[in-house]
């Protein structure tokens, strides 16, 4: 049956993916977003469609809408760009959370926060289970990001079980594909950028530290799946691709897809830079009966597909923030 969705940060890059996956289903979807990170061009190919509506919005502010489900992806994910402004950051996490449990309080809407494995910060446990409390610098660059969403998942919590909502928590790992921000800083969109400009491949510290990367699609699908669980469900449940690389290995990897004679250089680690991340994904098998099906190589191609086809069109955005005043 047709539903009534919103998505918060459904110009972002998971957003405008899953915006697009929930109208193919036949839903409608209003999607909300500051434009922050996120940009019209993502969602420019659903503005035709009867289905979709297009809100801008900070969710800061409380939102009146009457809506089935909500999925609450607003917040930039980037490390430059969640530190760009801290305290909007942990705004936008904690006062954005508030507003969407509300609202969701309000019209009886299920709810799905999009949590992150930072909220496990530099994890000692490995590979990471749900019931592993984390290891996070509170007062660090990254925390305004890791606490923000933390206190997101506290919050959440707090309103199943003092106002009986019916709300999920997605713990997000590594995800990649296209429509990433050019130049958000991360790994996958840094490197095949630099890639396909012929550039140096800038690898941080000595690239030996791990990552386990997500093709979007899975993701997507995790999430719908996540959303139409019981109301017994609240989670938090792992979601990502359980196949751990070292930072080297993708360099090189990008490097062969492309055919690039860009050269691997070595820059400083930045602080608090997690050295392991894998993904315990048992819980999602056995509650969503899901894994991720799309091999790094084959998403990796469709990512360098992406950028190469945007690099090459010409209006890139070049800096970070730069969209903001590019839409
Ligand atoms: P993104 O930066 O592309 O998308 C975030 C979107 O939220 C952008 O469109 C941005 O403009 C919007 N936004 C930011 N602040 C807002 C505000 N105050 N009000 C309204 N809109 C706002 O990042 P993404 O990779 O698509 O991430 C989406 C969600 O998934 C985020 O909540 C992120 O924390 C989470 N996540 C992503 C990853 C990943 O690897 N991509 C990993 C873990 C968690
Ligand atoms: N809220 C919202 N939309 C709604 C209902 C509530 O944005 O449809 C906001 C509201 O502004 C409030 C927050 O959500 O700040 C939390 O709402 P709740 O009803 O839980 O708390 P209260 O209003 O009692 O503080
Ligand atoms: N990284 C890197 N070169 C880059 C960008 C990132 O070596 O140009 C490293 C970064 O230090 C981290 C890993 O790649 O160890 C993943 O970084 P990203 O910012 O994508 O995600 P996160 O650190 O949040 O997992």
């Amino acid at each position: 049956m047709s539903k009534r969705i919103l998505v918060t940060g459904g110009a972002g890059f998971i957003g405008s993916h899953l915006c697009q996956r929930l109208l193919d289903a036949g839903n409608d979807v209003l999607c909300v977003d500051n434009y922050f990170t996120g940009a019209r061009r993502n969602i420019l190919h659903l503005l035709d469609n009867h289905r979709f509506e297009l809100l801008r919005h900070d969710v800061t502010f409380p939102l009146y809408v009457e809506v089935d489900e909500i999925y609450n992806l607003a917040c930039p994910a980037s490390p430059i760009h969640y530190q760009f402004d801290p305290v909007q950051t942990t705004k936008t996490s904690v006062i954005g959370v508030i507003n969407m449990l509300g609202l969701a309080k309000r019209v009886k809407a299920k709810i799905l926060q999009a949590s992150t494995s930072e909220v496990y910060g530099d994890p000692i446990v490995h590979p990471q289970t749900e019931d592993y409390w984390g290891n996070v610098n509170p007062i660090g660059f990254r925390s305004c990001y890791d606490e923000g969403k933390r206190c997101a998942e506290t919050l959440v919590f707090d309103y199943v079980r003092q106002h009986k909502l019916a709300a999920k928590v997605v713990r997000i790992f590594n995800t990649y594909g296209p429509r990433m921000h050019p130049n958000d800083g991360r790994v996958v969109s840094n490197f095949v950028v630099q890639a396909l400009r012929g550039v140096d491949i800038t690898l941080y510290g000595d690239g030996s530290q791990t990552r386990s990367f997500c093709y979007v699609d899975d993701l997507v699908e995790a999430m719908i799946r996540m959303m139409a669980t019981g109301r017994e469900t609240t989670g938090p449940i792992n979601i990502g691709n359980p196949v751990e690389f070292t930072i080297k290995e993708l360099a090189e990897r990008i490097v062969e897809l492309t055919g690039s004679k860009s050269k691997l250089v070595f820059r400083p680690l930045p602080a608090d830079d997690p050295r392991q991340r894998q993904p315990d994904i048992s819980k999602a098998r056995e509650v969503l009966k899901w894994e991720p099906t799309v091999r790094l190589r084959d998403g990796l191609i469709k990512t360098i597909e992406y950028f190469d086809d945007l690099l090459h069109r010409g209006d890139a955005p070049h800096k970070a923030g730069a969209n903001r005043a590019a839409l």
